[in-house]
């Protein structure tokens, strides 16, 4: 479980130069010396801030993006031009960096000091050109990057860079992060698929099959003292609803919870799919299995989705610590009453409880599909509030991602007879111009949905992997979206050719 970023450092790191002599060089020290610690102890700052030495030469500056790269711990930097830091010396360092950063684009005082400016006072506080001088570098050299502008004791500047740092977390947690596929994909499915080795190369990440046998050798190893014990900690979890006579079921339930857990411990995953179409020596389709992993931080995608499951995990890491939740997610059905557009958002079985509204509570129905016994789940309602469903495809020249902001409502009646977890939310702008501009965007039914997250981290997230960004807000219109979708083909199709 991910709960806290704080084992992730974000260097913080002052550009400036030799031409202001020692003296300024030190009041420039000790200025960032105080924003780095103000960061590091503000209690909306996710990650830990590390004040680094101020670089002057191209040298100091290739010398610490080198040790950023192999900084284990090190997620991402922070750039601030507190003078000018004449840019030709960032070169060599920039192009050798490999970790995300921010160019915090701020001022040590907020205001100027009217009665007593000078021309010293200007020559030490020089932001205001010293950022430009920087921004142009990385434009020039196609640097992608967040800039944040304001003074850094300003709420939305620090909101902006918690958003920014919880995307650097996500992305730092995907470089060499491995994921699971139990069985191949649902037969015939396209979106699903994908190129993975592709995402190697961009986002990070490798995808493996195993076979199903293999986690079938886990579950059966798991003793009747282990299930016991997991049937307890279920009775403090959730409510049973599961009647006596359907209690075997829960405990098979378990058992594949044991088993997929110690699968994954031993092979170190961050996240994993299932497929219904090979559950070849499992009793069950998991269910409650990967609802619980799910709210553990593992990234899951249903019917082999591994692209899903991999953003989900992201996900998770950026959400790490904030209310809300994050789930794998399904658009499933509609209410398509002109009084108020909905959708009904579920799965078969995995939704993770950790967007749950009340205490969830367990069930066991039988599925139409997969031919197996009547699987465990937890069932609930989540709470209403703003959110955003997130989804990666594969474009065959580039990956894609689309997010759209939604408002999660109130179900209009109980849904007493839905064995499973569900969201009704209403997306923005309107159903009819954000399923619209979904579908022509090629966007999945398979989401990642959450309600800790906004579409600002996800864009910070895809600046960082550097693969395409569409957004569907409350200002989205089909015409601009789908003149979008066109400058992207081609500003992606000239980009295979360079
Ligand atoms: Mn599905």
């Amino acid at each position: 479980m991910i709960n806290n970023l704080k084992q992730y450092e974000i260097w913080f790191v002052t550009g400036s130069q030799h031409l202001y002599g020692p003296e300024a060089l030190k009041e420039v020290a000790d200025d960032s010396q105080q924003i780095a610690a103000a960061l590091n102890s503000n209690s909306q700052i996710p990650c830990t801030v590390t004040f680094k030495p101020i670089v002057t030469t191209a040298d100091e500056i290739y010398k610490v993006c080198a040790e950023a790269n192999n900084a284990e711990n090190c997620a991402g930097l922070i750039f601030w031009m507190h003078t000018f830091s004449p840019a030709k010396m960032w070169i060599a360092g920039l192009k050798a960096l490999k970790k995300p950063f921010v160019h915090l684009h701020t001022q040590f005082n907020r205001d100027i000091p009217w009665d007593s400016i000078d021309m010293d006072y200007m020559n030490l506080h020089q932001s205001a050109h010293g950022g430009r001088e920087f921004g142009y570098i990385c434009t020039r050299m196609g640097k992608n990057r967040k800039v944040i502008v304001g003074h850094w004791k300003d709420e939305k500047v620090v909101a902006k860079l918690d958003i920014w740092m919880r995307a650097a977390c996500g992305w730092h947690d995907a470089q060499g992060a491995k994921l699971c596929r139990f069985g191949d994909n649902m037969r015939n499915v396209a979106v699903t698929e994908g190129d993975k080795v592709e995402a190697e190369i961009k986002l990070g990440y490798s995808v493996n099959g195993y076979g199903v046998g293999d986690l079938v050798e886990h579950v059966s190893n798991i003793s009747d003292a282990d299930i016991d014990k997991l049937i307890k900690q279920y009775q403090d979890d959730y409510k049973i609803a599961a009647g006596d006579e359907k209690m075997d079921n829960v405990r098979k339930s378990a058992r594949i919870e044991a088993g997929m857990r110690s699968f994954l411990e031993e092979g170190n995953f961050k996240a994993f799919t299932t497929t219904f179409e090979d559950l070849h020596g499992m009793d069950q389709l998991p269910g409650l299995a990967v609802q619980r992993l799910m709210a553990d931080g593992y990234g899951f995608g249903a019917e082999g989705d591994w692209k899903t499951a991999a953003l989900v995990r992201a996900m998770k890491v950026m959400s790490a610590g904030k209310s809300g939740g994050t789930s794998f997610m399904e658009d499933y059905t509609y209410h398509l009453d002109p009084a108020g557009n909905k959708v009904l958002g579920a799965h078969m079985l995995e939704v993770c409880p950790s967007i749950a509204a009340d205490k969830p509570s367990l069930e066991v129905h039988p599925l139409g599909i997969g031919g197996k016994e009547a699987p465990a789940r937890v069932v609930f309602n989540v709470g209403t509030g703003a959110g955003i469903n997130a989804t990666l495809l594969d474009m065959g020249n580039r990956f894609r991602m689309i997010v759209n902001t939604v408002e999660v409502v109130k179900p209009n009646h109980d849904l007493p007879k839905l064995p499973v977890a569900r969201v009704l939310w209403v997306p923005k702008p309107n159903l009819e111009i954000a399923a619209g501009a979904w579908i022509l965007g090629g966007g999945a039914h398979h989401t990642g949905f959450s309600m800790a997250l906004t579409a600002e981290h996800m864009e910070d997230f895809v600046d960082m992997a550097g693969i395409e960004y569409l957004l569907i807000d409350e200002n989205t219109t089909i015409s601009q979206f789908k003149n979008q979708c066109r400058w992207n083909d081609a500003y992606f199709g000239l980009g295979s050719l360079r």
